[in-house]
């Protein structure tokens, strides 16, 4: 049988099914990069009463600081986590090349897909999630994506959200049994400012956080991921919790 859930139910929280397991824990994995966005959506989930199970991803990035980010939100959040250590040979992005320049305000400028796009790279994140999800009985998966304050990458649009969605219900055994997993991108229409209130009332550690593409020892300021980050601070007028540590 094919389970009908209509599409606009697939993103956000909308289409949550309570009280599914008959356990009464209900699971989640949650992609978690140690950046701003998927650290709230880690504290949403665990507000909405899920059991997180995360996945933090080593996929041969510049630099390992995100990685520790991850771990240490994963730690504040209580919840359990997992590495997935994996590469892609061919590369394609600048933020897997370290020959390659990154550049610095490409999206915010140009408005085309920058360099740090990383091929496919939310399609393997979250095809992983799935195979996760299923083995776990999680009945859905957070991911902290956003497509208003973002770089511009095409596998963090509501299209392809959407377009998941229905591969994670034909391509499962849950899901073809009438289980499905659902994918939820609770922060997808969501300002930077507004993705903050949020993840301040969460009492998300953003000093812990990290966001910048480079691995130094303080955020560069000055690449996409850093001026998103900033601007959103700075329409809330307050400081970045993270500037304030180093
Ligand atoms: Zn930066």
């Amino acid at each position: 049988m094919s389970p009908a859930l209509p599409i606009k139910n697939w993103l956000g929280l909308k289409g949550e099914r309570r009280g599914r397991r008959k356990s009464g824990v209900r699971k989640a994995v949650v992609l978690l990069s140690g950046g701003l966005d998927s650290s709230t959506a880690l504290f949403l989930a665990k507000q909405k009463g899920y059991k997180c199970l995360c996945l933090i991803f080593d996929y041969g990035q510049r630099h390992k600081k995100e990685i520790l980010s991850a771990k240490k939100i994963a730690r504040a959040a209580n919840s359990q986590f997992k590495i997935v250590k994996f590469n892609l040979p061919w590369k394609g992005s600048s933020l897997l090349n370290k020959k390659m320049p990154l550049p610095k305000d490409y999206f915010l400028k140009n408005g085309k897909i920058p360099s740090t796009y990383v091929p496919a790279r939310n399609l393997i994140f979250l095809s992983f999630a799935l195979s996760f999800a299923e083995v776990s009985k999680a009945e859905a998966i957070f991911i902290g994506a956003n497509f208003i304050d973002y770089s511009g990458y095409p596998d963090c649009r509501p299209d392809f959200f959407a377009a998941f969605g229905s591969a994670a219900i034909f391509g499962t055994k849950s899901g073809t049994e009438g289980r499905p997993i659902q994918i939820c991108a609770p922060l997808l229409y969501k300002t930077k400012d507004a993705i903050i209130r949020l993840g301040i009332k969460l009492k998300v550690p953003y000093e812990d956080t990290w966001s910048c593409y480079m691995g130094g020892k303080t955020p560069c300021g000055k690449c996409d991921s850093c001026q998103i980050r900033e601007k959103g601070f700075r329409r809330l007028g307050i400081d970045d919790p993270l500037n304030k540590k180093g």
